[in-house]
Formats: structure tokens, sequence, C-alpha cells
């Protein structure tokens, strides 16, 4: 069975409030735009048909798969209020992705636009809040104590002014993400693989203070794109004294970007 996700990285946003002037179903749209796109792939069409359920993600994402004729589409609770021309792009995607087809280009801008909206955000953000389970380990780690750091570094170069978030390292030890912010639990989590005695401090210290810029350097909307590491964000990053050595450090690592 081949299963599509279409995955967002973080979020995005934004709604027309429009009442729709007639209600396709859901199912109906995913069955019409399957067998449409099944004809012209000369794959078998008839009797398929869609079943369209929602599910309570906290993001706006969609999920297909096709077994005995039955097209299984999963969509995040944010798609139950989505406009009619938006659920036609998400299914020209989906259904795109199932064929391995770049869908249209206009239904790719469309979905941004709506993921996009302040509207559609927001109510990721209070989704993920709710439902998010933040579950991380105290601050104080092995070899590294968080709580101490931020308070060094806040600081050091940012006067103090900083309002601490919640601090801790991750229960599991990730391959590639070293720390990440979530704004909406105000939180910041370090992968515990930085935790140990052979990570040198300014790694650790370089890691947290990229994180503590996330704090100050909100995600900045332009052109419908959500831009995380803006311009501001990286200047600032290099007034991080040891800059260099940590950049090298993780870079020799392999580790990912963060
Ligand atoms: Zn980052």
């Amino acid at each position: 069975m081949q299963v599509i996700q279409l995955r967002l990285f973080g979020d995005e946003p934004v709604p027309s409030a429009d009442p729709p002037r007639f209600q396709e179903s859901a199912d109906d749209v995913f069955t019409r735009v399957y067998r449409q796109k099944a004809i012209s792939a000369r794959r078998k069409s008839r009797g398929v048909s869609a079943q369209v359920s929602f599910r309570p993600w906290a993001n706006a994402n969609g999920r297909i798969s096709l077994h005995d004729d039955i097209l299984h589409v999963h969509l995040s609770d944010l798609w139950r209020t989505a406009p009619p021309a938006v659920v036609e792009s998400l299914a020209e995607i989906l259904v795109s992705k199932l064929f391995r087809r770049p869908p249209a280009q206009e239904h790719s801008d469309r979905y941004r636009e709506w993921v996009n909206t302040e509207e559609i955000h927001g109510e990721m953000v209070r989704l993920r809040r709710e439902r998010g389970r933040k579950s991380f380990a105290h601050a104080t780690g092995q070899c590294y104590d968080l709580d101490a750091l931020f308070d060094r570094l806040n600081q050091e170069y940012f006067q103090g002014s900083l309002n601490r978030p919640r601090l801790g390292w991750s229960r599991a030890a990730s391959a590639s993400l070293l720390g990440h912010y979530d704004p909406p639990h105000h939180a910041i989590v370090l992968n515990r693989l930085l935790d140990k005695p052979e990570i040198p401090a300014a790694v650790v210290e370089f890691v947290l203070y990229h994180e503590m810029l996330h704090v100050l350097h909100p995600v900045e909307l332009r052109g419908g794109r959500r831009h995380i590491h803006t311009r501001a964000f990286r200047i600032d990053e290099k007034r991080f004294a040891a800059y260099d050595e940590a950049k090298r450090y993780i870079r020799r690592r392999n580790w990912r970007e963060f």
C-alpha cells in the first residue's frame, strides 16, 4: 500500500469566510479528482471512491492511500472549515502525489495561502497548545544545566531581557535535531545527545543561544511564506563569541542545522 503524506514543516496559514454556495462533500471532491487523474494516468478509475475522515491533529496535514478501490483520506480537523476551493486544491495536491506527479502551481499556491492565513495559523498554534504533549526532562542534565546556561547567556547577550522559557533536555536522542524552540509552549528543548562530557561547552551554549534567538525573532510572514531564520536572526547569531568554533564542530558531526 502506498501512503502519501502531505506534511508541512512547522506551520502556516488563512481563509476566506465566504460560505460555500453549494456543498459538494469532501468524499465527492476526492472521488472526482481521483477519477480524473486516474483516467489521464491510464489507471483504473471506475469503482474507486473516497472516504474522507477528520483527525484531531494539531497541524494542517493530509494523508491519502488507496486500498481495494477505497481512497482513504485522513485530514486534520482544520480542514473541516476550509473553503471548497481550498479543499479542491488539497485534493489535487494529495492525489497528484499518489500518482507521483507534481501538483499544478495554482493548487500549491492556494493551499499555502490558506494555511498561512492568520486564522488558520492561530488555530494551529491553539491546537498545539491544547493537544501537544510537551514532555521533556529536567533542565539539569548529567553534564550541563540549562537553567544556569540560560541565565548566563541572557546576561551576556540580551542584557537579561529574555523572558525565561521552560527549558529541558529531550527524552529521546534525536539523530538530527539539535534543539528547538516551541512558541506555543514557550519552551526550549535541547537534544540530550548534547548533554555529554565530550561535547564542548561552546557547542551546547551555541545551540541554546540559537534557540534563545528564536524567542527574540518571531517568524516573519512574507509573500505567503514563513521565514524562520531571517537575515536579522543570522546577524545576531554571529554575535556569539565562539560562533566559528561551534559551527565547525556541528558541521563536522554532520548534525543538521536547527
Ligand atoms: Zn533555528
